[in-house]
């Protein structure tokens, strides 16, 4: 794209902002980052970054710093409610050419992305209004600063303000789940991805190194309970495996309901909406990190490719909707197998769990 260099503003330092800053970077702009909420404010949680999300961090130059941190996972094991195997997949094979399997601290992802941005986020900066412009966009913050760009990205997250302000859709619609989530410290030795799969509840384990171990419990429902760590073991008391020692050994949970974003178009004018603010989905098949990543790869080689701001995003829409509505239909396909009785499923998943599994991954694995 030729003239002067574009003026561009990402709303939001989560994972898709920082990405997205980090990978305009690497492509010669220099957009300025704007954040919310104050430095340092992070839930203590792990994440589980498929093979897809490693090769989006090589492609940023990520993978070195990021590989220090957590624990590659070679494995994925399924196991019904009293802790007997199902079914089983082989990670390294599933994602054989494309990256390694991790689970780190969320914190650890966040450092990473934050000095391959550059460092420079503006925090406290929250967006209140957004005025399409012929060849921009006029921004202007809650602080009363503002600003004009040429194209301002929201990354803003499941509620994204930006995407109500460039009336690009309305609020995030539930995705019927209650999600808990939790590190623990001094728990069993767990050495995979281990699930447990109950009737319309579920309770995965995974380690993230030095000892912890990323716990993420969901049930179907729409009201958080007021004592989570209660209904954890309301729920999860009955279960085998390694789940007795883990809820032996939580003290604090998080709890939250799970929202899902499907918009008819991610762009108006020069406001586009990237991650969980244009596709957010249940975190079911832990890809959302993964899209987002992605996001900024394909972002940055489309303002680099393409003619024109307009072009790109164009261009950009084209390449990243099949990949995200393929994540969006195979979570809700593996949602709706939570509300088949165990009775049914389970002796399906001993046949043929695996493939299925491996199966809901197929486009992905694929070329970028
Ligand atoms: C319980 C749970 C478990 C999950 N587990 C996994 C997993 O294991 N693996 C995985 O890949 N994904 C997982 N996900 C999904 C993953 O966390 C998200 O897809 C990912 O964090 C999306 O990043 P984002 O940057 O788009 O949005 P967010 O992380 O929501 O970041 C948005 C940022 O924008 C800021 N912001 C919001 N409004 C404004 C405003 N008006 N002005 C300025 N800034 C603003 C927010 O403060 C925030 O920092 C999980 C999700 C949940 C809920």
């Amino acid at each position: 794209m030729g003239g002067p260099p574009l003026r561009i503003l990402v709303v939001g330092a989560g994972i898709a902002g920082l990405a997205v800053a980090r990978a305009l970077r690497l492509a010669g702009f220099r957009p300025d980052v704007t954040e919310k909420l104050p430095p340092n404010e992070f839930v203590d949680a792990g994440l589980y970054l498929p093979g897809n999300a490693a090769r989006a961090l090589r492609r940023l130059d990520l993978d070195g710093p990021v590989r220090p941190f957590g624990r590659v996972i070679h494995r994925q094991r399924f196991l019904d409610a009293a802790g007997e195997p199902l079914c089983e997949v082989d990670l390294d094979a599933l994602w054989a050419g494309v990256g390694e399997c991790r689970a780190l601290p969320r914190r650890d992802l966040y450092q990473v992305l934050l000095s391959g941005a550059g460092g420079a986020v503006r925090h406290g900066a929250e967006v209140s209004a957004v005025e399409l412009l012929p060849a921009g966009v006029g921004v202007t913050f809650t602080d009363g600063t503002g600003g004009e760009y040429d194209l301002v990205i929201g990354a803003d997250g499941p509620r994204s303000a930006v995407r109500a302000l460039a009336a690009l859709g309305g609020p995030p619609q539930p995705a019927g789940q209650v999600v808990y989530r939790a590190v623990v410290r001094d728990g069993p030795e767990v050495a995979d991805w281990t699930a447990l799969l109950g009737q319309r509840a579920g309770f995965l384990v995974v380690p993230i190194g030095a000892g912890r171990l990323h716990v993420y419990a969901d049930e179907a429902g729409t009201e958080p309970p007021a004592d989570p760590l209660a209904r954890l073991h309301e729920l999860f008391g009955s279960y085998g495996g390694p789940v007795p020692a883990v809820l032996e050994a939580l003290d604090r949970v998080q709890v939250g309901l799970t929202d899902e974003v499907e918009l008819g178009r991610w762009h108006r004018g020069r406001v586009l909406l990237v991650g969980d603010a244009a596709h957010a989905t249940a975190p079911t098949l832990s890809q959302g990190a993964a899209m987002a990543l992605e996001d900024a790869v394909v972002l940055a080689e489309s303002l680099t490719a393409a003619g024109s701001v307009e072009a790109a995003l164009v261009a950009y829409e084209s390449r990243r909707r099949p990949r995200t509505r393929w994540v969006r239909d195979r979570t809700r396909d593996r949602n709706r197998t939570r509300d088949v009785s165990p009775a049914l499923r389970d002796p399906l998943l001993r046949g043929r769990g695996g493939r299925i599994f491996r199966e809901h991954y197929r486009l992905l694995v694929g070329p970028l």
